[in-house]
């Protein structure tokens, strides 16, 4: 597809950025409902983050995704955000007004929410147990609340932070939350109706989860929000022991869906054929 003038352009920024699936997605759903636009990847270093978005901006990009490690300068950064953002202290959309304002939003959690929900309905008031507590254990947090989540245990291999996350969110969920360190696991897998996995463990390149899921009911949801490989070894161990199970791409698809209405104008649908899409240029880097 060409940009005619009337095209609108959007970003993805991050260092490194090669990897994102971004382009791919926004340019997935472009081709799929004929629209004039193009998200391009924007590789920036923290030092250079502000100077590259003022460039953007006044190049008339519609606004930008951001990824890993700009996340919170990209809150910092804004004039207004939305409730997810204040929450989450961190945006992964940026969205320029034609009067020069910027409005950071996060729709991480409300992707996450949006694929938990399509695998396995709402918590109505059951445990959910979390496993990290950085940028996307955050998200997380608000993820299983609005699910419906009443206790959230949040385990981190460093308890200190499962706490600190515990204590900065108690005020903002509806939901219980409990902290501890991973050795926790066996307690706080008893009567859990999903496991969500937020760390960066079992991700390419890193050691695999070292969890034990004999302690998990069986009916309870497994969800890897790693996504590269897709099938962790946490997935793989779950389905064997027969739990339902519900990859990252999920969160992926889901939320990039309100950043493409924001730059494009039309809400565009997860789908099979997308799904498909992606897995396959996954499957090609592996
Ligand atoms: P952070 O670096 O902020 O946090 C990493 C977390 O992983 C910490 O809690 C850390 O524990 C924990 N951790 C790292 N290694 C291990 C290990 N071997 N065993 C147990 N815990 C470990 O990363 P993010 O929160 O930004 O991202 C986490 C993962 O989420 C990444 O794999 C990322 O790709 C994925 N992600 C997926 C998204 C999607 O759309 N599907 C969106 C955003 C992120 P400690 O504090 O003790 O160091």
């Amino acid at each position: 597809m060409t940009l005619t003038g009337k095209g609108r352009i959007a970003g993805i920024i991050g260092w490194p950025v090669a990897h994102s699936l971004s382009p791919l997605l926004h340019g997935y759903w472009l081709d799929e409902l004929n629209i004039d636009g193009a998200m391009v990847p924007l590789a920036a270093q923290a030092h250079d983050f502000a100077r590259v978005i003022a460039g953007v901006r006044l190049a008339g990009f519609a606004g930008v995704n951001v990824t890993v490690p700009h996340k919170q300068a990209a809150f910092a950064i804004a004039h207004e955000c939305d409730a997810a953002a204040r929450a989450a202290g961190a945006a992964n959309l940026l969205v320029f007004g034609k009067d020069g304002t910027i409005f950071a939003r996060n729709t991480d959690a409300g992707g996450l929410a949006a694929s938990l929900r399509e695998k396995c309905g709402d918590l109505d008031g059951g445990t959910a147990v979390l496993l990290g507590a950085g940028g996307a254990a955050r998200g997380a947090v608000l993820a299983l609340d609005e699910l419906g989540a009443g206790t959230i245990r949040i385990l981190n291999r460093d308890s200190a932070r499962a706490d600190a996350l515990a204590q900065a969110l108690a005020s903002q969920v509806r939901a219980r939350l409990a902290s501890g360190n991973l050795e926790n696991w066996p307690q706080a897998a008893t009567g859990a109706a999903l496991l969500v996995n937020a760390t960066s463990a079992g991700m390419t390149g890193h050691a695999p989860l070292a969890i034990d899921l004999a302690p998990l009911p069986e009916s309870a949801a497994v969800c890897d929000i790693v996504y590269n490989p897709l099938q962790t070894t946490l997935l793989k161990d779950a389905a064997a022991r027969g739990h339902t199970t519900i990859d990252g791409l999920g969160m992926l698809m889901h939320q990039a869906v309100p950043s493409f209405e924001a730059f494009f104008g039309v809400r565009p649908a997860v789908t099979p054929g997308l799904r498909a899409a992606l897995v396959k240029v996954l499957s090609e880097r592996a």
